[in-house]
């Protein structure tokens, strides 16, 4: 194998779509995951794509989520061309029920131009739904292990080479010459050389830049969610209360999110957390009570200390460059994030 254009490290969905746009521009690839490629935070997430809270969001991220929702179909559309994997983006909606939420969801709607219903009825049968809910018609939503399957495939059709159970412990000052420029990392006892390096580590970036007194904050914050199914789909919209929401999928699966914990490194799923969202789930819709258990799982959130992920070169070198720490946005704003870093780049 030649010297690369570019090496990636971190498979998540931010790696796996920076890979994919560089390769699109025509450039030579290679991929490196510790484990296996978008296992971590990316597999545990829910798909929906918006921000939770629009109206606390940083600016900046704020931006992100926005460009990122209006290039969302065009990137889905590419990809299950050119793999034939459908990933099931589609508008379903999201009724927001958070009495706390109401006013501020109303207001950030008419300032930004959303489509938004106040007089929304149809709810979703059995549900205890507050009078004053908002229904935003143009929120969609992602199923995202297949669309990580996609981008999986994708890379593969664009011959990015991808390293699987291949750590990179740090960068290692040594390999500098005096211009700041990085020439090559070692990984598994090998070195891989290349012009330019793009650090996608989620959670684990300011673990692995550590020791380049890089100024990178950014904390795992750990979230659970369950998984239950139905025969057939019972309703369409995503319903989000506060922290808590529904994603009804089309064949009748049904994901409840999700917990915010502040535990480090810790990914383990507790009863206490799946006792918290099944009260939520129960007392608002009982009959999810008629459901099957699936799935247990968790995920570690990179967060940022301002909420805006960091996006650019990495001080001290002139061909690292970071793109992590985008918390609870990270599927949403992953293919607009990609392209600004490629573009730094080519
Ligand atoms: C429960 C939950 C629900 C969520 N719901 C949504 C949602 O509905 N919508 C949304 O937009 N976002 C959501 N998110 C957030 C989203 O999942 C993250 O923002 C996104 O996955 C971050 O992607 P990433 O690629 O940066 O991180 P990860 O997916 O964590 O990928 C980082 C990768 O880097 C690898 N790595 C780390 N260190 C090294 C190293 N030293 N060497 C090599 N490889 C390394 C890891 O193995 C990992 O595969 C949710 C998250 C959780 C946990």
């Amino acid at each position: 194998m030649g010297k690369n254009d570019c090496i990636v490290v971190g498979g998540g969905i931010i790696g796996m779509a920076t890979a994919r746009e560089l390769a699109l521009r025509g450039l030579r690839v290679s991929l490196f995951d510790k484990g296996k490629l978008g296992m971590e935070s990316s597999w545990a997430a829910g798909g929906i794509l918006s921000p939770m809270r629009p109206w606390s969001e940083n600016p900046g991220s704020f931006e992100l989520s926005h460009q990122g929702k209006a290039c969302y179909a065009g990137f889905i559309s590419e990809l299950k061309q050119q793999t034939g994997i459908d990933p099931e983006y589609y508008c379903s909606g999201l009724l927001m029920i958070s009495q706390d939420d109401v006013g501020k969801t109303l207001q950030w709607a008419k300032n930004h131009e959303i489509l938004f219903d106040e007089e929304y009825k149809n709810y979703p049968v059995n549900m205890r739904i507050p009078a004053k809910s908002i229904f935003l018609a143009e929120i969609a939503q992602v199923r995202v292990p297949r669309l990580l399957k996609a981008l999986h495939a994708s890379l593969l059709d664009l011959q990015v080479n991808i390293f699987e159970n291949a750590e990179l412990a740090d960068l290692d000052n040594t390999q500098n010459n005096t211009q700041g420029i990085l020439q090559s990392v070692t990984i598994s006892g090998k070195k891989h050389y290349a012009d330019n390096f793009i650090i996608t580590a989620g959670a684990w970036t300011e673990k692995l830049l550590k020791k380049n007194d890089a100024q990178i904050e950014i904390e795992p914050v750990l979230g659970q969610m369950l998984c239950l199914k139905f025969p057939e789909q019972r309703f369409e919209m995503m319903v989000l209360d506060g922290g808590h929401y529904f994603i009804p999928r089309k064949d009748g699966h049904i994901l409840i999110g999700s917990t915010m914990e502040h535990v480090g490194f810790n990914k383990e799923t507790s009863e206490t957390a799946k006792n918290e969202l099944m009260a939520w789930a129960r007392e608002l819709w009982p009959d999810i009570s008629e459901a099957k258990f699936i799935k247990h799982w968790s995920g570690l959130r990179p967060a940022t200390e301002n909420g805006k992920p960091y996006i650019g070169q990495l001080e001290n070198y002139d061909n690292v460059y970071i793109n992590a720490g985008h918390f609870r946005k990270g599927i949403l704003q992953a293919p607009v994030c990609a392209r600004m870093i490629s573009e730094m780049i080519c």
